[in-house]
């Protein structure tokens, strides 16, 4: 371990966004520029990285010197104080002191010293509540870029870079931030912001990643390197852990892995109640990756297929041919069982679909789902046909994501019969009995789910989307994160009326949101009716052996005392006492 490092353990506690544990050296994100390599030296190299650090100061800042030079030769001199602003940073003392002190304290190599004293700096320089400072940034990100460009490079160093494996702590990550990780190198993560729905947590659990989120602390004092512990069941950071506590993880470990094994030799059991209710039970994928967990974990076919992270490849949705393709593989994949595809979802806190002129004031309330499918006819026109053509490969179902009245999912069906007929003439195969499905996330749907009913052949509920416009929360805002109720008596009574709605017109209604996936209220879910549960493919074996241990009679009795109960915390404790009763050792 360097010189100096704190060995002191501190535990910081936030959201638990995705289980597991994870144990390994911290690594501050890089927003901006990405980290260089990073070894230990020994002393008598110290000053020789503080030397090598020197001279990219200086070749830097005679770049810089050299540009603003030309650009006054060609503009006149406004604009060149720029350049002067970033040769001013190069000689601030309070900085160039910092470096040379980690590269002396921590024995780090001097561009890995550089780098993370300027993450800290521009970490902090992005909390300023003030907008033109925290523009800035970006020019200091340049520079930092410069400087690191500019370290000389000595190959027979002999130093080897550790395996990179690590735990990424980051002040907040995007859903795009999250897959695109080099998922080989990191074995968890914990963030400042976030919340258990956003995204990020969902794509955090069906990768497997252990991931804390909302820790609310102030976290950029955190150095790369630091030993740290994520318990991703606890919602825990521990930093600087103690042989005690490295013990007490490792034996929680092993226990979570026997659990595992015993569940995964149950995977191919039917999922049915112990008085003979089937439950479909099926998986929601991101990506194509994904699907061997799938297979793996015995899921009934995929019950949401969110389309919308195609759009991470580039920056537009691929093409109507890498569309099929995308899609035939799943269907083939998943075949015999049936695969939801979900027309794409961009917007809220996911990519947008092009470059929006202005950041949207509500993204939420925006520019999102179906209204986004509806204005790019052309782009829309593209998916319907790909999820046609690909149909004829194996079971395959469309479904539209935020619907929030008849009138959206009438013209949504309009524009799916004139890619059939499209396609007809053409001559091109597809299933024309293709089953069409309709999202209910939006309250007003809910509240009309008997005028969509006659119009589709599923329902299923995105109660992550429900629950926020229902409570008016935010599902990504970690200061409202307390009041984001799953239980609260509107959401379930709107899932109640859905289910209702649904089989007055003889149509199913599953559940795709993560309250599919939380087994404390699956006895609840279960007996307001749903008839299909689709969750992360990491927890399918769980979830089954949670519905082969209840009774649906008594979820019926339990639901409906729900229904007649005003506070969310006496509905929660309701379900929770049958899932107490029925399978103690499988809540964490
Ligand atoms: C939901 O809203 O519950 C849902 C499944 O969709 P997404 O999480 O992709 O918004
Ligand atoms: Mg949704």
């Amino acid at each position: 371990m360097p010189k100096n490092a704190t060995t002191l353990e501190i535990t910081y506690t936030g959201i638990p966004a995705s289980p597991g544990i994870a144990v390994g050296p911290i690594h501050v994100s890089a927003r901006g520029f990405s980290a260089p390599e990073i070894y230990e030296i020994s002393e008598e190299e110290i000053s020789y990285e503080r030397t090598r650090f020197d001279e990219a100061v200086a070749v830097t800042k005679k770049q810089l010197i050299d540009l603003q030079e030309r650009l006054e030769s060609l503009s006149g001199n406004a604009d060149s104080e720029i350049f002067e602003a970033h040769v001013m940073l190069l000689e601030d003392k309070t900085l160039l002191d910092k470096v040379a002190a980690a590269i002396s304290d921590r024995q780090q190599n001097a561009e890995f010293a550089f780098y993370a004293v300027m993450q800290n700096f521009l970490e902090a320089m992005r909390r300023i509540p003030d907008p033109y400072l925290r523009e800035r940034t970006a020019d200091i990100e340049d520079v930092c870029q410069r400087v690191l460009r500019n370290f000389k490079v000595d190959e027979d160093s002999g130093h080897e870079a550790p395996d990179g494996t690590h735990i990424l702590l980051a002040y907040d990550l995007s859903p795009s931030d999250t897959a695109s990780m080099n998922r080989r190198h990191l074995l968890g993560f914990a963030t400042e912001q976030g919340s258990v729905n956003s995204h990020t947590a969902i794509l955090a659990r069906s990768f497997g990643i252990p991931a804390v989120v909302g820790l609310g602390a102030s976290l950029i004092q955190v150095t790369t390197l630091t030993p740290a512990v994520i318990d991703g069941y606890a919602g825990k950071l521990i930093l600087n852990p103690r042989p005690e506590t490295l013990a007490k993880y490792a034996a929680l470990t092993l226990e979570k892995e026997k659990r595992s094994t015993e569940l995964d030799a149950k995977r191919g059991e039917a999922t049915e109640t112990l008085d003979g209710k089937k439950i479909t039970l099926s998986a929601n994928i991101e990506f194509l990756d994904e699907l061997h967990q799938v297979k793996h974990s015995g899921a009934k076919g995929v019950g949401l297929y969110r389309t919308e992270f195609l759009l991470l490849n580039g920056s537009e949705m691929p093409d109507e041919a890498e569309q099929t393709e995308a899609y035939t593989r799943v269907a083939n994949e998943v075949s015999p069982d049936l695969v939801i595809v979900r027309t794409l979802d961009a917007g809220g806190d996911k990519l947008p679909v092009e470059p929006l002129t202005e950041p949207e004031p509500n993204p939420f309330l925006g520019w999102r789902g179906i209204r986004v499918s509806l204005s790019r006819p052309a782009m829309f026109r593209d998916q319907l046909r790909a999820i046609l053509r690909a149909s004829q490969h194996g079971k395959i179902a469309v479904m539209f994501p935020l619907v929030s009245g008849l009138s959206e999912l009438l013209q949504a069906r309009e524009a799916l019969k004139r890619c059939m007929e499209e396609l007809n003439a053409e001559g091109v195969p597809f299933d024309p009995k293709i089953p069409v499905g309709v999202m209910i996330e939006v309250p007003s749907a809910a509240v009309c789910a008997d005028l969509l009913a006659p119009h589709v052949d599923f329902f299923s509920i995105g109660t992550n989307d429900l629950i926020q416009y229902t409570v008016a929360v935010d599902r990504v805002n970690p200061h409202v994160a307390n009041l984001y109720k799953p239980t609260h008596p509107a959401v379930i009574r709107l899932i109640g009326k859905t289910v209702e709605a649904g089989s007055e017109h003889g149509i199913w209604t599953g559940v795709c949101g993560e309250m599919a996936g939380d087994i404390r209220l699956t006895p609840l879910l279960i007996g307001l009716g749903v008839q299909e549960l689709s969750v992360s493919p990491k927890i399918v074996p769980k979830v089954g052996q949670v519905i082969r241990s209840l009774d649906f009679s008594q979820c019926e009795a339990t639901a409906k005392e729900a229904l007649r109960t005003s506070g969310s915390r006496a509905i929660m404790d309701l379900t929770l006492a049958v899932a107490r009763e029925r399978y103690p050792d499988l809540l964490d």
